[in-house]
């Protein structure tokens, strides 16, 4: 069976992109970093980590690779899965404080900074779809997912929030899994 070439880009522009850099290493998946348009080229995926989603969402404009992310996306030529401040950005709507200008590729609304502050950051284990035993993630300054449109699939819920979602090649999470050493959803997201 022929095996297909993944090369797995980690947006890092700004934001814990390293962790994820270093759980993929782990895992000898051959990661990218992008900071580029020419850098996402030859990327099948993107991660776009957590952090700080208005500074994020300033530098992926003045790169032009809001653009480039959003057109190969629609082509279905690239898989993102965004990531607390990167499911903000991945977001059709945003509600909360200064929302952010969107990337607009899943049919979710997300309320920015909703669980509170840094101090009501937390840990929980989830119960996720194609995953057999509970998966380890952390929720820091997290937000939360309001609304998913009908072609979204729910992954996992924390409380009465879907907390990782995904339509197509589009992934959002609200929590950290790379934090806590955890690569399933991380080699669920690259087996896509
Ligand atoms: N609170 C951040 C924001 O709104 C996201 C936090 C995170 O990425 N862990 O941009």
């Amino acid at each position: 069976m022929a095996t297909k070439t993944v090369t797995v880009g980690i947006l890092a522009l700004q934001g814990n992109f390293a962790e994820h850099a270093a759980l993929l290493a782990a895992m000898s998946v051959q990661v990218q970093y992008v900071r580029t348009v020419q850098d996402l080229e030859q990327c099948t995926h993107l991660i776009i980590p957590g952090g700080e989603s208005t500074t994020i969402s300033l530098l992926l404009a003045s790169t032009g690779l809001d653009a480039a992310i959003t057109d190969r996306c629609r082509a279905s030529t690239l898989s993102v899965m965004g990531i607390c401040a990167g499911a903000i950005l991945v977001a059709t709507k945003i509600t909360g404080k200064n929302p952010p200008a969107s990337l607009g590729l899943i049919d979710i609304t997300i309320d920015r900074n909703a669980y509170g502050n840094q101090l009501e950051s937390f840990d929980a284990s989830l119960i996720v779809s194609h995953v057999d035993r509970p998966v380890r993630a952390s929720f820091i300054r997290a937000p939360v997912i309001t609304h998913v449109g009908k072609d979204v699939e729910v992954l996992a819920m924390h409380g009465e929030h879907p907390v990782i979602v995904r339509a197509g090649n589009v992934w959002a999470l609200t929590c950290h899994p790379e934090l806590r050493d955890e690569e399933s959803i991380h080699r669920l997201f690259i087996a896509s």
